[in-house]
């Protein structure tokens, strides 16, 4: 597993999706993307069941950045699949999820900012949630609104 681009990617979503990032690590060892949790999402307006949706796109953020899942990938997508809420659904899920975190991190500007934090999270290891949204920004303009 590439722990930069899988941390990159969980980011990107969560900042695309309206979570407010707090920090991203990649080491050797392992990496962790941290946001504020669902509250800004709740002081939208949004309920429970589009927050939650959300939350999973953030989980499988990874697997539809890389083809294949590996191991890393496959804790991600059961925790996706425990935020939908769906287990007995799960070939639906995994299809339908999947494929709409791929849809929207597919764009060129999506893939631009993912390679561009996945890059700055291999030089230093760590970067602040406010750093993370920079790099995002900096890459487009308008981000996806779901
Ligand atoms: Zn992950």
């Amino acid at each position: 597993m590439n722990i930069p681009l899988h941390e990159a990617s969980h980011a990107c979503m969560a900042h695309l999706l309206g979570f407010e990032l707090v920090e991203v690590t990649a080491t050797d060892k392992g990496g962790e993307c941290k946001d504020s949790g669902p509250a800004p999402l709740f002081a939208r307006g949004l309920d429970h069941r589009a927050v939650g949706l959300r939350e999973a796109l953030v989980a499988l953020a990874p697997i539809a950045v890389n083809e294949e899942l590996s191991s890393g990938d496959e804790a991600c997508f059961a925790r996706a699949l425990w935020l939908a809420c769906l287990p007995q659904r799960e070939g639906l899920v995994r299809r339908d999820l999947i494929a709409l975190a791929r849809e929207i991190l597919r764009t060129r500007e999506n893939r631009t900012a993912i390679a561009a934090v996945a890059d700055q999270l291999s030089r230093r290891k760590y970067l602040t949630g406010r750093e993370v949204a920079e790099l995002i920004e900096a890459t487009h303009r308008c981000g996806f609104i779901l």
